[in-house]
């Protein structure tokens, strides 16, 4: 087991003055440290896809969805998927975002584990469950590598399995 928490890097003043990024590619870098949080995040849930929200999602939902026999489905950001779509709008700090996942990605019954990196205000992954849930399928757990609890981002997925690898 390595202590992959120390690859976290803090950035300072990223994307703009007074946040704090969480800056995840020292770990992506490290094989042993990316395999050990990809075993996690998927780790005794069954499900027959896996959703990443783009963009650090795709990096860690893909392995997740190879290594556990799933399907990898992408929750993309407005007007970049080719084909029919449902979309969900979420506010950000100023202003509002969109994504988007493809109307028929999913087998009606399909149990879903969505992934990303980071739970911060919980706005991205709670529109990310209501699209899966919007094409029939269920969602059975959500995964994240890390919560930063202060902006209570759990509040926002009521009754849903959420799963945060690090808590800070
Ligand atoms: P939320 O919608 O929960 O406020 O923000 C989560 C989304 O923003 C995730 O898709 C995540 O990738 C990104 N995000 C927000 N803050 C950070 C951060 O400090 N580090 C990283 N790597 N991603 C962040």
């Amino acid at each position: 087991m390595t202590d992959w928490t120390a690859l976290i890097r803090d950035v300072p003043d990223y994307p703009k003055p007074g946040i704090l990024f969480k800056d995840i590619t020292p770990l992506l870098a490290d094989h042993a440290a990316f395999t050990q949080v990809v075993d996690e995040l998927g780790e005794g849930l069954a499900f027959d896809k896996v959703v990443g929200i783009e963009a650090r999602g795709f990096i860690l939902a893909a392995p997740v969805a190879y290594r556990s026999g799933a399907g990898f489905v992408p929750v993309r950001k407005e007007g970049k998927l080719p084909s029919e779509t449902y979309e969900a709008s979420y506010d950000l700090e100023y202003g509002s975002a969109t994504i988007e996942v493809h109307a028929d990605a999913f087998e009606s019954g399909d149990r879903v584990l969505i992934v990303d990196d980071v739970l911060a205000t919980g706005g991205t992954a709670r529109a990310a469950v209501e699209l899966v849930r919007r094409t029939g399928a269920q969602v059975v757990a959500v995964s994240f590598l890390m919560e930063l609890s202060f902006l209570s981002g759990r509040d926002r997925l009521p009754g849903l399995e959420v799963r945060t690898l690090l808590t800070v």
